[in-house]
């Protein structure tokens, strides 16, 4: 229950930001969250003008907020494209689904769905049957991510995109470099932050990620006051196996009792990534041997489990 007045106005406040600490009514609010997309996408240089954008879309809140505020800050001077790739998880996806079409359909973006059993030949039900990735905590993520990888950035090829644009968030950012942390691996914690630069013609489109500051809880608020309509639902029934939940409760009980924590990890992370990205093994990349993508190995790793699960029985 939020008490007293709006920071900027009279009005009663709607929100209260504990890490500022900050009080907001509805319409500072939202000013205030499209204001720091904007510095987030303007400081760390994420879309160039005229560039083609293709939004990686879920149905979830975070993609259609990125799709919302893509759309309003860069509907006039870029091209945008909507993809949603479906794992064929029967009673969720489908049902994300239509929230991601509706939206394209309000806005008038281009709206492309691709699914694993169109693209490879097989569901993530069947993949979790096939390999037994039930038993391995994060098993079945680990195979739905590297695949979806795939899809997305062959077709931002296809279509000629200049970035792919993600709804990562300030909560994925700061699990994904504790977790790195505590696995001590340092090539992929400097991979993290807004934008994944890639040398030009290694066969990768950048990746961004304009909500990568938004917290979670500021992301629900900032759809339901202006509408954005998604999936409220989280209801993957992998979901539970993420190895990530973990890293989710330890730090949503860190940023309870201290407020600001997970801005404060995204500092460490901005600080260290300069020192360490020297420091780390460079990768050379090659061409799947397979299916051409970029690779540090010969064969890359969608294909290698793509072998995998159609040779298990
Ligand atoms: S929770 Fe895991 S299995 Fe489910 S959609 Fe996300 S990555 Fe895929
Ligand atoms: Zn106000
Ligand atoms: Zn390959």
């Amino acid at each position: 229950m939020v008490t007293g007045k709006c920071d900027r106005c009279e009005s009663k406040a709607a929100i209260e930001l504990l890490y500022g600490p900050h009080k907001f009514c509805k319409d500072h609010f939202t000013h205030f969250f499209e204001k720091r997309v904007k510095r987030t996408c303007r400081t760390n240089g994420l879309v160039g003008k005229g560039e083609k954008l293709l939004v990686a879309v879920s149905g979830g809140k975070d993609s259609c907020v990125a799709l919302y505020l893509m759309h309003k800050i860069f509907g006039k001077s870029n091209e945008l494209e909507a993809l949603l790739i479906d794992e064929e998880i029967e009673g969720y996806r489908d049902a994300a689904l239509n929230f991601a079409e509706e939206n394209c359909k309000a806005w008038g973006i281009p709206f492309t769905r691709i699914s694993f059993k169109d693209e490879f030949g097989f569901t993530m039900v069947d993949v979790m049957k096939k390999t037994g990735a039930k038993k391995r905590i994060g098993g079945t993520c680990s195979f739905c991510g590297v695949l979806r990888r795939k899809i997305m950035n062959q077709y931002a090829k296809k279509l000629g995109a200049n970035k792919l644009v993600t709804g990562h968030n300030l909560d994925d950012e700061t699990q994904s470099t504790l977790m790195n942390v505590c696995e001590a691996d340092i090539q992929r914690l400097v991979r993290l932050g807004p934008i994944t630069r890639m040398k030009k013609g290694k066969g990768f489109v950048p990746r961004i990620k304009p909500l990568w500051d938004s917290p979670e809880i500021e992301i629900i608020a900032f759809a339901h006051y202006k509408g954005v309509k998604h999936y409220e639902e989280q209801c993957c029934p992998f979901k539970w196996q993420a190895k990530r939940n973990t890293y989710r409760s330890v730090l949503n009980h860190l940023e309870s009792q201290f407020p600001g924590t997970m801005y404060s990890i995204l500092s460490f992370l901005k600080q260290a990534k300069p020192k360490l990205a020297g420091k780390s093994a460079k990768v050379k990349l090659n061409a799947c041997k397979e299916c051409g993508e970029p690779t540090s190995g010969k064969e890359c790793a969608a294909c290698k489990l793509i072998k995998k699960i159609t040779d298990a029985k």
